[in-house]
């Protein structure tokens, strides 16, 4: 793998999309990657901004043809990576930063043992909770259902390389940008370089 793949994951609330925006700001470089999902498009969300919003059916194709690098079922409905475009970025040697759940993270640890995977941690179920309902965007229901599976999603944490306490946000923000430069000084993906140098 000639460029960086890292994937920041954690259950909902955990506060990994707010970090991932974040880095994006502090490190534009950085290439992103849109979802597909089945699920219904917020009031502030675009298609082809935020994700791509597809029916059931289209999904299924997308799965079909093989165009998913990984996929899962987060609270009832569909989100997956569209995978040509990571492919494209990562053999280019640029970095890209996917923002998913923890099964879409373990299969692509799986397929490419060589991504940095970072697991965003909430401080407690308590300060998870306050969050979920702060964002005022889902219904009591979904918040509830976020709940009972984070404990599941934070028993998985070492399936991933780093793990990042978000109980202040800008220090989690430093200690993700952190991660990521010490992952581009990696002797491992710099060995071309190194050698060329050494001619
Ligand atoms: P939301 O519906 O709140 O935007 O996202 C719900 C969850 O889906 C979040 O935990 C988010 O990280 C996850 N998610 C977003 N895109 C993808 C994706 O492409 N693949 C997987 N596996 N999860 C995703």
């Amino acid at each position: 793998m000639a460029g960086l793949l890292i994937v920041i994951s954690g259950p909902s609330g955990a506060g990994k999309g707010t970090i991932y925006n974040s880095i994006l700001e502090r490190m534009p470089e950085i290439v992103t990657s849109i979802s597909v999902t089945t699920r219904h498009p917020r009031k502030t969300e675009t298609d082809g901004v935020e994700y791509f919003f597809r029916t059931e059916e289209e999904f299924s194709k997308m799965i079909a043809n093989d165009e998913l690098l990984e996929y899962a079922r987060v609270f009832d409905h569909h989100y997956g990576t569209p995978k040509k475009h990571v492919m494209d970025v990562v053999e280019s040697g640029r970095t890209i930063m996917l923002e998913i759940d923890v099964k879409g993270a373990e299969q692509i640890k799986r397929k490419f043992p060589s991504c940095v995977g970072i697991f965003v941690m909430p401080p407690s179920f308590e300060v998870l909770e306050r969050r979920l309902r702060g964002r005022a965007t889902d219904s009591e229901e979904s918040i509830v259902k976020r709940l009972s599976e984070a404990k599941g999603e934070l028993s998985t944490y070492k399936l991933f390389d780093y793990i990042v306490f978000n109980d202040n946000l800008h220090d989690a923000i430093d200690q993700t940008v952190s991660i990521i430069k010490a992952e581009r000084n990696k002797i491992c993906r710099n060995e071309t370089k190194i050698k060329q140098l050494l001619k």
